[in-house]
């Protein structure tokens, strides 16, 4: 697959919650071997191309950020591109208003909803997150999806969600430049605490390969079946 290198790139230091930049080092981590306990499984069906993933900051800018350290940005692509049209407007974006599922079952802990969304292109430096879940899996280890559109997540903090079910729906709320899914497993159940965790998830196809447990990585193409 030919990747237009423009339309990624801008996807790359402008939003992922890259706030300070991609100049920063990328910092040191005591979950390098970590092994997830829980049972994921991606949060979403269709196939996504993974813009940042991997434990250096060579393959992942979120190695600069410590509650992020190990996070994924996706987003999806055909012909090359993240949008059709001129992509300005949200809905021009592929991945846009895609469901996005619960990857294990736990309890939502924290959540955003009412954060309104962003002209593709701009950012919202205040609420970096946008809207977003941390699902409590037990064995201190917390998911945390995020950029949702704007009121499509269907849940309070406090409900408890069953692996796959529908949590809300791809949006770009928060510091984020175009319609993408944001996630992370963390330590801690509050948003930018705790230390990032390594998410390995089971049973899905990485450029077109069965993954029976695994870290996606930068440049994959990754679906569930
Ligand atoms: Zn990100």
């Amino acid at each position: 697959m030919t990747i237009k290198k423009s339309t990624i790139y801008i996807s790359i230091c402008a939003c992922m919650l890259c706030l300070t930049g991609c100049e920063k080092d990328e910092v040191p981590s005591n979950y390098l071997d970590y092994q997830t306990i829980a049972e994921l499984e991606l949060p979403f069906n269709d196939a996504w191309f993974v813009v940042w993933g991997g434990d250096n900051l060579n393959d992942n800018h979120h190695a600069s950020l410590v509650d992020q350290r190990f996070a994924i940005d996706v987003v999806q692509i055909e012909n090359g591109s993240t949008f059709m049209g001129n992509g300005t407007q949200n809905e021009d974006y592929f991945c846009y208003g895609d469901p996005l599922y619960a990857p294990e079952s736990g309890q939502i802990v924290e959540m955003e909803n009412s954060v309104s969304e962003n002209v593709p292109g701009e950012t919202n430096t205040n609420q970096l997150f946008g809207n977003y879940v941390i699902i409590d899996h037990g064995n201190e280890e917390y998911s945390v999806l995020a950029h949702f559109m704007k009121n499509s997540i269907n849940f309070n903090t406090g409900d408890f969600v069953t692996k796959g079910q529908l949590i809300g729906l791809t949006g770009n709320s928060g510091n984020s430049t175009e319609p993408h899914l944001h996630y992370h497993l963390q330590n801690k159940p509050s948003i930018g605490d705790g230390e990032g965790l390594p998410a390995q998830f089971r049973n899905y196809y990485a450029n077109d390969t069965f993954i029976s447990i695994g870290e996606p990585l930068k440049n994959q193409t990754i679906r569930t079946n």
